[in-house]
């Protein structure tokens, strides 16, 4: 490509400055931002049984979910839930279109919240726009310091609360006071504070432009039937402004009267006219501003809406379609396997080591004996005691440990232990199972095989 010279052939974003709008979808979307934020800031504060109820203890290996507690072996359950989150998306999208994006995802909550203490320190939209382009005065300076203290005080605290969620967030503050934060607490929360400062406050629509993937992959999960936001053309053409006393059919106008109000308020700056864009995140803004202008024109509204590409040409919508019922069935079939599994887990775990610096020693009266280690893992959050057994060789017994082993909730418990037999059921290699089992709860027993090796026949 031929560059003109002294061209750039890099062009630099304009700022947006959304106007404000208020309607149905307006608060649905406040609603959502309180709640998700919410939930975000309170619940790593939130107690059960003595610990902090939602916790990634990374350095202990141990997620705490409220009355649960996931350990690496439990690493299956994540990645089908991460499945099903997936999955999940495929499935709102196929039905609802960027609905996540418009109103759960954490780059639109995140920049709702900054953009409000942009409007609660430099006014409305012509306000923000009149201040950005006045010369620096004593009142430019206290708006904007006023606007920054904000921002980075929000996204201090939202770098807090993310670290929260994986040490101890009573504690973690109690460091921060005390000035004892780790080099790497302190680097996740600066990190997480200031990509928030960055995103929410500066990047804003680029964030789902430019750097979103999801943004570019989700057409291919879109068809005639997906719920978008979109003008009606027919209706709306030819556009054009007119007096709301004047009868536009007559005078061979559609129903847009062209006052750009749809573009205004766009966070991203586009203009639904102009079609579908991938640019759109399905916020329903321009829903609320043209209702606003179809209520004052009296006009019914809709003009622009939710709708399907199929409503648009005036054919039917189907919401059961091969791509939802696929969707659907897998989604059943994920979701009633991860409960199953989840209801029919066993807490406790038994890892067997064998030792392998030994195959096997005689021992005087013609036994053989062989030795392991034991690793008993408590998934429950309370003590419970177990008992130990060996099967699987006539005559073996365990020795040098005790028929019952308390275990702490949430505990490991190594123990090494000698298992005998005698000499002449011994001869080869057995494979042989050692059964642990709940003294409370017979349901709660776990067996876990190994090899016990004797002399060569
Ligand atoms: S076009 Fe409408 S729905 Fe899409 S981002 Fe802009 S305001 Fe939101
Ligand atoms: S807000 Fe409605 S009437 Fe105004 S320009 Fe947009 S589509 Fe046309």
């Amino acid at each position: 490509m031929n560059k003109p010279q002294g061209a750039s052939m890099y062009e630099s974003a304009k700022k947006i400055y959304p106007r404000e709008i208020s309607g149905r979808f307006d608060r649905l979307s406040k609603i959502a931002t309180v709640t998700l934020l919410g939930l975000f800031y309170i619940v790593p504060w939130l107690q059960w049984d003595e610990r902090q109820a939602v916790l990634f203890d990374l350095p202990a290996r141990k997620f705490y979910l409220v009355g649960l507690t996931l350990w690496p072996q439990d690493f299956p359950y994540l990645a089908l839930l991460l499945i099903i989150a997936a999955l999940s998306l495929f499935f709102f999208t196929a039905l609802a279109g960027r609905l996540f994006c418009g109103f759960a995802c954490p780059q639109t909550v995140w920049t709702e919240a900054f953009i409000w203490m942009e409007q609660l320190t430099e006014g409305t939209r012509s306000q923000r726009m009149k201040l950005d382009k006045a010369p620096w005065s004593l009142t430019k300076f206290r708006k904007k310091a006023s606007k920054q203290i904000l921002w980075i005080t929000f996204a201090m605290w939202t770098g807090f609360t993310f670290v929260g969620y994986f040490t101890e967030i009573r504690q973690l503050g109690l460091d921060i006071l005390a000035f004892s934060v780790g080099g790497w607490t302190l680097f996740w929360g600066l990190f997480y504070g200031f990509a928030t400062y960055g995103n929410a406050g500066y990047m804003r629509e680029q964030v789902c432009k430019y750097m979103c993937p999801y943004a570019r992959f989700q057409s291919a999960m879109f068809d005639k039937d997906t719920l978008i936001i979109s003008y009606d053309e027919k209706r709306g053409e030819p556009r054009g402004g007119r007096k709301r006393s004047v009868d536009h059919k007559e005078a061979g106008l559609g129903d847009c009267i062209d006052c750009t109000l749809c573009v205004q308020v766009c966070p991203t700056g586009i203009d639904i006219r102009e079609g579908l864009q991938y640019e759109c995140i399905a916020c329903a803004a321009c829903i609320d501003a043209c209702d606003s202008i179809m209520d004052k024109m009296n006009y019914p509204r809709g003009l622009v809406r939710y709708t399907t590409e199929h409503s648009l040409h005036h054919e039917s919508t189907r919401v059961i379609r091969p791509r939802t019922l696929i969707y659907a069935t897998l989604l059943t079939i994920l979701v009633g396997g991860l409960f199953t599994a989840m209801a029919t887990r066993t807490p406790v775990i038994l890892d067997v080591i064998r030792d392998r610096n030994s195959l096997y020693r005689e021992l005087p009266n013609d036994i053989i004996e062989n030795i392991y280690t034991l690793k008993v893992i408590n998934q429950s959050n309370d003590p419970r005691s177990f008992s130990l057994s060996v099967a699987g060789l006539e005559g073996i017994s365990l020795d040098g440990v005790d028929d019952e082993v308390s275990v702490d909730g949430g505990g490991v418990l190594s123990l090494p232990v000698r298992v005998r037999a005698e000499r002449d059921k011994a001869i080869g290699i057995h494979s042989i199972d050692f059964v642990i089992t709940a003294t409370d709860d017979a349901g709660v027993s776990v067996t876990e095989d190994s090899r016990f090796l004797g002399p060569t026949p």
